[in-house]
């Protein structure tokens, strides 16, 4: 952890040195330990919104084993070290198994999470697929590579989830991947939807669950920094980054400088939906409020003549 500098003082050094001395020792005794307690502080909220999330969603039961899938990104490394952490004190006993797809990136560091895991004591496996060639091949030049990539990644994990008899596949997304997601939806895809924390995969044989869900990716990004995680960047394909995932996170962090807790009363209405009150004719009998309108008259009648 790194320290602000202590200010020095040249006319007090010379006055008493000694006691400077104990003074700046003091100081940066008192800055340990205040980082540590904010680092603390941290660590438990973020323990305490992983929890939740897991409760809320019922996403870990009695005997799962939970697939851990470790991009080596800041968000998969915490989401392995709150499950480590919860499955200490855990109701329920459960196992966990890290993942990581070695995709045959150019430059991919192939020791940096083996190395890690086996630090951590935590079981794991590597992923060998080459889909960085499928994906060049694919791809038009000049177009964004990342939606195909990651489509084959999560084919490939899905796969390999059954193979090694996982009963649960953990993503490391949070809150904020959550709203972009809705927002791009809603920008680009003409439907009101987006990464919900718990998932039946579309043939039925995978559950996926996201339990960083309730996380503010401020919150990780810092919780990574401080635990100094080998951070492997995704880039090394040399896609340029989603531009328009980008601009959706630039507009909702610019919200959420101007209106501080924007960002929590929209998460706070993905959880809170009212089918009546918007327009989906899937999701509310739009038609039949004619006929509850009957019941409901003649409930009324019925309970007057009865009174
Ligand atoms: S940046 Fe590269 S490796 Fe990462 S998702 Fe996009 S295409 Fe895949």
């Amino acid at each position: 952890m790194q320290h602000d500098p202590v200010h020095f003082d040249p006319a007090l050094a010379t006055a008493d040195a000694t006691s400077s001395l104990s003074e700046a020792a003091d100081t940066s005794e008192s800055q340990d330990v205040r980082q540590k307690r904010e680092f603390n502080k941290l660590q438990k909220r973020l323990r305490r919104e992983a929890g939740n999330a897991i409760i809320d969603y019922r996403m870990i039961d009695e005997g799962d084993r939970v697939m851990v899938c470790l991009s080596g990104g800041k968000d998969s490394y915490t989401m392995l070290e709150m499950l480590l952490s919860l499955q200490r004190n855990a109701p329920v006993n459960f196992s966990l198994i890290a993942v990581n797809m070695d995709q045959k990136q150019p430059g991919f560091p192939e020791h940096v999470l083996p190395t890690y895991l086996e630090q951590r004591g935590v079981d794991y496996h590597i992923l060998e697929r080459d889909t960085y060639s499928v994906v060049k091949e694919k791809t038009p030049e000049g177009k964004t590579t990342c939606a195909l990539c990651s489509r084959l990644r999560r084919g490939s994990l899905y796969g390999f989830a059954e193979e090694i008899g996982a009963t649960k596949i953990a993503l490391g997304h949070h809150r904020e991947d959550i709203l972009e997601t809705l927002f791009l939806n809603m920008f680009f895809g003409g439907s009101l939807k987006s990464m919900p924390p718990k998932l039946l995969s579309d043939d039925g044989k995978n559950i996926v669950i996201r339990p960083l869900a309730y996380c503010k990716e401020a919150d990780i990004a810092e919780y990574a920094r401080l635990m100094a995680f080998p951070i492997i960047p995704c880039n090394l394909c040399g896609s340029q980054p989603n531009m328009q995932r980008q601009v959706v996170k630039e507009m909702l962090a610019e919200w959420n400088k101007k209106h501080p807790g924007r960002l929590e009363s929209m998460f706070k209405a993905v959880t809170n939906v009212a089918p009546s009150q918007l327009a989906d004719r899937d999701l509310f009998d739009f038609a039949g409020l004619e006929a509850k309108q009957a019941e409901l008259r003649a409930g009324r009648i019925q309970a007057l003549n009865v009174g």
